[in-house]
């Protein structure tokens, strides 16, 4: 059973999405302020967060933020009742997953949630071999060998390029910013840019799409970075 975390101060908010979500099959624990959101997830690990980003005591922001300095990086749906695209980006930036505006009808929400909740839980196909294997579409990763495989064949990648991959890979659908990607990749080097993370992005595209001039496993979200495509 997944487990979701509701940070929500709007009583009847929080019960309406208590009960579609236990509906759905969810195990559910509900929170009102930030302060209760942060020891409820550190205490237990949610598959799911869904914040609410105006909170008491600790705010909406601030309760994300620390989620992921401290290193928790499970999926964060954020609700606001503003849906400015500023508000939307410093959100994506601060390491949300997704971005509802209030109001929102139910629906949309809990195919949203069931959305986030499966591309956060595709596991590694076991060959009979005993490899370690991710697809995505017509792609295969060796994460053991570190090949790639399109349509059966092998693509030569550059190790760079390989690296990326897998940091994608790594965000398990979620979206990664162009500044971690430059992390995780290329380390603190002021020698590279996050124009050197499209060069690569480019160069997987061209190697690994269709048709790279409308990718459908490396997805570009807008202004905020890349993601792999479920
Ligand atoms: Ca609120």
């Amino acid at each position: 059973v997944k487990r979701i975390l509701v940070a929500e101060d709007e009583i009847d908010l929080a019960f309406g999405l208590q009960v579609n979500l236990e509906v759905e099959g969810y195990s559910v624990t509900v929170v009102y302020n930030g302060e209760d959101a942060l020891v409820a997830a550190s205490e237990v690990r949610f598959d799911l967060v869904i914040l609410d980003l105006m909170l008491p005591a600790v705010g909406g922001f601030d309760v994300l933020t620390r989620l992921r300095q401290s290193g928790r990086d499970m999926p964060v749906l954020i609700l606001s009742a503003r849906g400015e695209e500023v508000d939307r980006v410093r959100a994506f930036r601060a390491g949300a997953d997704d971005y509802v505006t209030k109001p929102f009808g139910v629906m949309e929400l809990m195919l949203r949630v069931r959305a986030i909740l499966r591309r956060g839980s595709a596991p590694p196909i076991v060959t009979p071999a005993g490899r370690m294997l991710r697809r995505i579409g017509t792609i295969e990763v060796d994460l053991e060998d570190r090949t790639v495989l399109r349509r059966g064949g092998e693509v030569a990648l550059t190790p760079k390029a390989l690296d990326l991959l897998l940091a994608l890979l790594g965000r398990e659908g979620r979206v990664a910013t162009r500044q971690e990607l430059l992390r995780t990749v290329w380390g603190y080097s002021h020698t590279v840019t996050t124009r050197t993370v499209d060069a690569h992005v480019a160069e997987l595209r061209r190697k690994l799409e269709d048709d790279p001039s409308n990718p459908q496993i490396i997805v570009t979200v807008w202004k905020v970075g890349y993601r792999l495509r479920a």
